[in-house]
């Protein structure tokens, strides 16, 4: 941790989101009518590596999880867990990761009761079946607070990367003496369940980075089309172009700098640029633009309108791979 003295007193800086995740949910009274209680946050959090072991994005000092604390009563714990594994296999498709998955159960050492075991462990595992998910168990492996599942991405290298995690967790209510008021209007403990999809943003951007060589598709590509005019003459003509792609949602850049267009369209093809628009005196005249695409090379001429009409269909189609 990150840690200070102001006037006499020691701070840190948080390293986990879960103790303000608890908090939050103490601020007020809540009935079992409340729950499921379901309380994400991008959570910055800091850790002091040592300089050793900091890698690119994959080992950072500060990153943001994508975090999440669950609280609900006990029978509705496997209906959360299969809930967190569609939205789990929902994101992972969209990037086209394939996973797998384990199931960590009691270690030796461990908090809470066998009853609260059998019952953590019996619903991730009911849940894993009743989606017909298959998985290995890590027999004792899970935390001494709960039993867990992680998902495993493998990237387009075979490389296994562990991202997702669904963390059942008997500790966190009771060191922080959650409490729910049930139908028999006494106080019950909520269970809790800790969740992330991506794990650290930044890692999975480096992930990202990797997975796809640098080559985005065109709906995650910050830049999904660069307009290269040949001359300054054509400036004014590359700018409407640009305009009207801005109008209709696409990313655009324009390209202005007096530089070759060869260096110009080499430097849009270093970047991955999806598309990139090519116009010279002749597109001007016949109100057009020569289109390059990353994958094949020159494409020939489309106007405008075409041109994002195609877009929106290949920004169509890969959302249709997510929806199924
Ligand atoms: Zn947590």
């Amino acid at each position: 941790m990150y840690t200070t003295k102001i006037d006499e007193v020691d701070y840190g800086i948080k390293p986990m989101n879960c103790p303000g995740g608890m908090l939050v949910y103490k601020s007020k009274m809540h009935s079992y009518k409340d729950l499921p209680i379901r309380a994400g946050e991008l959570g910055l959090v800091h850790r002091h590596e040592k300089s050793g072991q900091l890698n690119g994005l994959f080992r950072v000092r500060c990153f943001t999880q994508d975090d999440a604390h669950i609280f609900c009563l006990p029978e509705q714990i496997e209906s959360e867990i299969i809930n967190l594994m569609h939205l789990i296999n929902k994101v992972y498709s969209m990037f086209g990761f394939k996973y797998t998955v384990e199931l960590s159960t009691r270690p030796e050492d461990s908090m809470g009761s066998d009853e609260d075991w059998e019952m953590a462990e019996g619903a991730l595992r009911k849940a894993l079946e009743h989606e017909n998910i298959p998985y290995e168990l890590n027999e004792g492996d899970g935390a001494f607070y709960g039993p867990k599942i992680d998902f495993h991405i493998k990237d387009c290298l075979g490389r296994d990367w562990q991202c997702g995690t669904i963390q059942l967790d008997f500790q966190m209510p009771e060191r922080f003496d959650l409490t729910y008021i049930g139908e028999d209007g006494e106080k019950h403990r909520p269970v809790m369940l800790h969740r992330v999809i991506f794990g650290s943003i930044e890692r999975f951007i480096g992930i990202l980075i990797e997975h796809y060589a640098g080559a985005f598709p065109l709906w995650l590509s910050p830049v999904q089309v660069k307009i290269i005019p040949i001359a300054d003459r054509q400036l004014d003509y590359a700018k409407k172009l640009q305009e009207k792609l801005n109008k209709n949602g696409i990313r655009v850049e324009l390209d202005e700098r007096q530089e070759k267009i060869g260096y110009k369209i080499r430097e849009a093809q270093m970047e991955k640029v999806p598309y990139m628009l090519v116009v010279g005196d002749k597109e001007v005249e016949a109100n057009v633009a020569s289109v390059r695409d990353r994958k094949e090379g020159d494409i020939g001429q489309m106007n405008i309108d075409d041109f994002i009409a195609k877009l929106n269909d290949e920004l169509k189609s890969s959302l249709e791979v997510v929806n199924g």
